[in-house]
């Protein structure tokens, strides 16, 4: 028997609307690309959204069509999320920070109709225009006055754009499982592949966003948003920010250490999140500049990381210079992208400040629609036990089921994700990342996590970024490598540095050498580029190895 409670379909139309009507007057603050500080509501994103729409239908733009964008956070990125999903079109949020040839592959496999772009990227969009095959119009998100002297055939200006609409535009009904957005995962090989969530999908990921246990978002948060707009959608923080009506933060191209702060300070910003490399470059600026700032003028109370491991230093730093919590997330392109959330449980209550900061090194325990599991080599699942470790499984309504216009088989017959992660899971349900499946190291027949290593060395002083790999071993088949860029001015040794591992880590876990490096390669989202890496290193012999 079906029950008999109403079937109204879940819309991203819904959010927006919802934001508009209750909470109209919250702010939605921008740093433009153009330099000045722009502030505006969800009342009138709501009604730019509109004249948008409107706009995107007198342009030919059916529902279905791929509508992209190469923007950074800003109002009118916001606006697009809004007007282009909820005429039911699919908004392709494009990574400008992908090779020109993976950005020229991805528009012409999504078969984007028009793009719009902030005018940083003006001279990327001229050069790419003439290989888009199927991008009618190109429009520039700016006013008249700022509009890029480029030479692109059909350009367009926003602002007048949306001059020329009317702010009435009825948002359409239609199936919830209707594609909404399209996002490519920058894999280390192969071309980017892309994933279609749903209105669907989306609406059920924003309500965990809200939930005290998932993101923690409510009407009473100021929340910067480092995450760029165009990475997994912003971590769905848009939307779960209309959903509850939060003050929402953007901090457009500026993500150096000083406008960083300088935004969280005069926003009173309570909740921020981003990827571990932003976060290094805040704590840089502040250490740098310690005296001639008032820490007290940061409200911070959550910061919220993800995208590559938070090491142990940051979340002590945040918590040391702020009283703010860092709370650890996980999760990835193909799960929208949320999947664990590091809160803590009651019986954490009154533990030390270092039990406490264990517990946030992990990557916390799974929300609720996310089931996980960890397998061994043979497929068989792996106890909760916080040791063993296997290949980190996952499934649920946000989770991918398969790439755009791609037939290879991506989930098995129970629909599990494999996601390329190697983990462990505690009996509380703490899951902890190891490795990614092809990076962790195999010595001896047993594995060395890589991340771990890497986490104890970015606790000493003078190391800035570390990056470990397996070199090939004549004994043992692989053994770390650890690869340190030094703090500018810090001196270490070698010696010291294993001597400061020592403690650390299992004693057959040290790296066989260390190498001082100047950079390293990190891949269009920010994560260290282990191929790359391993490429660079692939005639590297170890002191320790018998056959060097
Ligand atoms: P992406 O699809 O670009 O968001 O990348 C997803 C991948 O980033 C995951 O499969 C993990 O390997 C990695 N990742 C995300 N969050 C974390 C985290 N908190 N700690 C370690 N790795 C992470």
């Amino acid at each position: 028997m079906l029950g008999l409670i109403q079937d109204r379909p879940l819309l991203l139309s819904s959010l927006i609307e919802h934001a508009a009507l209750y909470h109209g007057d919250r702010e939605v603050v921008s740093r433009t690309v153009e330099g000045p500080i722009h502030r505006t509501n969800w009342r009138e994103i709501n009604a730019r959204a509109k004249r948008l729409a409107n706009a995107l239908v007198a342009l030919g733009v059916k529902p279905g069509d791929r509508v992209a964008t190469m923007a950074w956070n800003g109002y009118r990125h916001v606006e697009l999320y809004y007007a282009v999903s909820g005429m039911g079109a699919v908004l392709h949020t494009i990574n400008p920070r992908l090779f020109p040839e993976q950005i020229e592959y991805i528009a012409n496999h999504a078969e984007d109709t028009l793009l719009f772009f902030d005018a940083t990227f003006a001279p990327l969009v001229e050069k790419l225009a003439p290989r888009f095959k199927t991008i009618r119009n190109i429009v520039a998100l700016t006013d008249k006055a700022h509009l890029p002297a480029i030479n692109v055939s059909g350009l367009l200006c926003y602002e007048e754009m949306l001059a020329a609409q009317p702010d009435r535009f009825e948002w359409p009904q239609f199936d919830e499982r209707t594609a909404s957005s399209l996002c490519y995962t920058s894999g280390t090989t192969g071309n980017p592949k892309g994933v279609l969530y749903t209105h669907r999908s989306t609406v059920l990921h924003s309500f965990s966003g809200c939930s005290a246990d998932g993101l923690g978002i409510s009407s009473g948060e100021s929340i910067l948003l480092i995450v760029p707009l165009f990475h997994v959608n912003g971590w769905g923080v848009a939307y779960s920010a209309a959903m509850s009506g939060a003050k929402l933060v953007l901090p457009g191209p500026a993500l150096d250490g000083r406008s960083v702060y300088e935004l969280l300070a005069k926003e009173a910003c309570t909740l921020t999140l981003g990827v571990p490399t932003v976060w290094l470059m805040l704590l840089d600026y502040i250490e740098q500049n310690r005296a001639s700032l008032n820490l007290s003028d940061i409200k911070l109370k959550r910061v919220i990381i993800g995208g590559s491991a938070a090491p142990r230093a940051m979340i002590e730093k945040f918590r040391d210079l702020f009283g703010a919590f860092v709370v650890h997330a996980w999760g990835m392109t193909e799960m929208s992208p949320i999947g664990t959330v590091g809160h803590l449980l009651p019986k954490h209550a009154g533990l030390s400040t270092e039990k406490i900061t264990a517990v946030q090194v992990k990557q916390g325990r799974a929300i609720y629609g996310v089931e996980m599991k960890i397998v061994g080599e043979d497929g068989k699942e792996l106890q909760r036990d916080g040791k063993a470790f296997g290949d980190l499984l996952v499934r649920g309504p946000w989770v991918t089921r398969g790439y755009f216009k791609n037939d290879d088989a991506v989930i098995d017959e129970q629909g599990w994700f494999r996601t390329g992660d190697v983990a462990t899971l505690d009996p509380d349900g703490y899951m902890q990342i190891t490795d990614r499946s092809k990076d962790v190291i195999k010595s001896g027949g047993e594995w060395i996590s890589s991340i771990d290593l890497e986490n104890a060395a970015v606790a000493h002083p003078a190391v800035q970024e570390a990056a470990v790999i397996g070199i090939a071993h004549n004994k043992w088949g692989e053994r770390p490598l650890l690869v340190v860029i030094k703090k500018s001015g810090a001196t270490v040794t070698r010696e010291e540095l294993l001597a400061f591992l020592g403690d650390k880590v299992a004693k057959w876990w040290l790296p066989d050498d260390v190498v001082f490096v100047d950079t390293l390669p990190h891949t269009a989202t920010g994560k260290l580029q282990k191929t790359t890496l391993r490429d660079q290193f692939r005639t590297y012999r170890l002191p320790t190895d018998s056959a060097a």
